[in-house]
């Protein structure tokens, strides 16, 4: 493996093809997958990862915006991609593109409709979204009449899927509630399906959904944090392999006296000898400050090495008290050990968060 000599994000493809392999396995071969690659594709590299995932044959991707969309259009993606947030500012676009729409309120719905009612369009693919319990995005259940009645004199557009989100897929705690909310999305999707006179696709599982509830795999799943290595449950994860590494290397050792302190606001301290290591990472490049203070640890030659004193812009300060290290070495701030689920858990969040906050000055490196 080549030497790091700066910091830099691994992303490894053939990770995600090993986690796409296990999630297609999970579920039937008639089942289609959509790869969810928004938010830069969870932090990696949306366009990388989209080229691979199309090799692979997904079927559909999703992202959250249309400037999502067109980055993928831009670098030559061919697979149909379902834009899940898009604002009314940017349709025009989407339709440019050839992006497909989900729509998930009377106010986007119309807005659409406005932007295709002049246009020589025939059957162009939406996505009706419908809130089953998460209260975020989607029409209610009693909208079905009325988005009918709005769609179904028009020529130029086509229902493509009716979909859903489960609020809480990976909780087991909650199994009531996403049995309530899958039996409630067949409900709609069946009247809709009844009353449009034609059946569109439908979906409505994401990573844990496909792990803990196969039998509304439906028409197709739409799985994001498990292609990048992560399925919320302990037991599903060691079969799933890290995508993103983020490593980068020592800058600079210092010797530590009792009672000095390291970075800004002094607030560590030290209470005995201790050998510290700065390393060229802060939280522009998405390593917050709720990481410092001990919090977090990075891993150096196979030893955890604590986050000391406030994480800086550009920098950040470990103990390397005891390891055996130089200046130039490499560093590991997550990826196998720790993964970033558990580096994430050290500041009380998730991989999610600390996978798409890794900021765009961040180099990626492709294996
Ligand atoms: N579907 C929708 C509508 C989403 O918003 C997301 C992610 O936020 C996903 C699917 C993928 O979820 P996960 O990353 O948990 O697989």
């Amino acid at each position: 493996m080549a030497q790091i000599n700066e910091t830099v994000l691994e992303i490894d493809l053939k990770a995600i093809k090993h986690n796409f392999d296990f999630f297609r396995s999970r579920i039937s071969d008639t089942t289609k997958f959509l790869a969810v690659v928004k938010a830069f594709g969870y932090g990696s590299d949306a366009v990388e990862v989209a080229k691979y995932l199309e090799e692979l044959k997904a079927d559909y991707f999703a992202v959250a915006y249309v400037s999502e969309g067109i980055a993928l259009r831009e670098a030559g993606i061919k697979t149909p991609i379902l834009v899940l947030h898009a604002q009314k500012a940017s349709l025009e676009k989407l339709i440019e593109y050839e992006l497909e729409p989900s729509l998930y309120s009377p106010y986007i719905l119309k807005a659409f409709l406005e932007v295709v009612q002049d246009r020589e369009l025939k059957d162009y693919p939406v996505h009706i979204k419908f809130n089953t319990g998460l209260n975020r995005l989607g029409f209610w259940e009693n909208d079905v009449d009325y988005i009918i009645d709005k769609i179904k004199d028009i020529p130029q557009l086509k229902v493509s899927s009716v979909f859903s989100h489960l609020a809480a897929s990976e909780d087991v705690n909650e199994k009531d509630f996403s049995q309530t909310q899958i039996s409630n999305f067949k409900k709609i999707a069946a009247e809709f399906t009844e009353k449009i006179g034609y059946r569109p696709m439908m979906h409505q599982l994401n990573t844990s959904g496909i792990i803990n509830y196969p039998e509304a795999q439906f028409d197709m799943v739409r799985c994001g944090i498990g292609l990048y290595g992560f399925g919320n449950d302990p037991e599903i994860d060691p079969l799933l392999k890290p995508v993103a590494s983020l490593k980068t290397v020592i800058s600079q050792i210092h010797m530590i006296e009792p009672g000095e302190s390291v970075g800004y606001n002094r607030a560590y301290k030290a209470e005995h000898y201790a050998k510290t290591a700065t390393l060229p990472v802060g939280h522009a490049d998405g390593i917050g400050r709720q990481y410092g203070n001990k919090k977090g640890y990075v891993s150096i030659n196979g030893h955890r090495a604590p986050i000391i004193g406030n994480v800086c812009m550009d920098m950040l300060m470990v103990d390397i008290t005891g390891i055996d290290c130089r200046e130039g070495d490499e560093v590991v701030v997550f990826g196998n050990e720790p993964t970033a689920e558990e580096f994430a858990a050290t500041a009380a969040t998730i991989s999610y968060e600390l996978l798409t906050a890794v900021s765009q000055r961040v180099k990626r490196s492709f294996l």
